[in-house]
């Protein structure tokens, strides 16, 4: 059976190799039996990973094994420290579409990605929008754990999306979603598409026991 090093290797090449992120950008990490973190390391390319090259950090930061982590890691450890149950893993890219979205007008920061599919909402509850913060700022990690959980994905405006999970499968897969979700919100946006109606979009969160406060 793949440890989860293999599986960060595996799923970084398959967004790489997609575009979902480009050159150095983008990072992923996940939670190891012992309670330790396996993260990318800083300046790496998500498509040239191997299980032996990955950062290993202790809860708190501290560097345990391997190169320097991501100058990400705040963002990471902000979902394991205030979704301790739920968050296995944490992806974030510079994903085209969502970043490209994240520059428009948009009608309410706690609710970002529009109702178009019933996927988006299934997969990732209400995104949240995270004004514009320099990044590698310790702010970022701050503003996420203000969030206190509530939210499973974050959008950070003018840089890309932020996805936590169970498992970094159940991530990579919801910040496909997103990404999926933008495309189609970023291609209508001129046409006036159908949205989903209050009423559909309960239907889903209560028929999939979304999370949806
Ligand atoms: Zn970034």
């Amino acid at each position: 059976m793949k440890d989860v090093r293999e599986h960060i290797c595996d799923f970084g090449l398959s967004l790489y190799q997609r575009g979902l992120t480009h050159g150095s950008t983008g990072n992923l990490s996940a939670r190891l039996p012992d309670g330790n973190l396996v993260v990318t390391p800083t300046g790496s390319c998500l498509g040239r990973l191997t299980p032996e090259s990955l950062s290993v950090i202790s809860p708190d930061g501290k560097l345990l094994s391997g190169p320097k982590p991501t100058k990400e890691v705040p963002l990471h450890q902000a979902f394991y420290n205030t979704r301790a149950d739920d968050a296995g893993a944490v992806v974030h890219l510079h994903s085209c579409y969502s970043t490209a979205l994240s520059l428009l007008p948009c009608d309410d920061i706690t609710d970002w990605l529009p109702h178009l599919t019933p996927y988006g909402i299934m997969q990732l509850g209400k995104v949240r929008l995270i004004p514009y913060i320099v990044p590698g700022s310790s702010e970022i990690g701050r503003t996420i754990e203000g969030l206190a959980g509530k939210h499973a994905a974050v959008m950070l405006a003018s840089h890309g999306p932020v996805i936590s999970a169970k498992t970094l499968e159940a991530a990579v897969y919801a910040a496909e979603e997103l990404e999926a979700t933008a495309k189609l919100a970023y291609l209508t946006r001129s046409l006036e598409p159908n949205m989903l109606s209050n009423e559909q979009v309960q239907e889903i969160v209560k028929q999939y026991n979304v999370e949806w406060d």
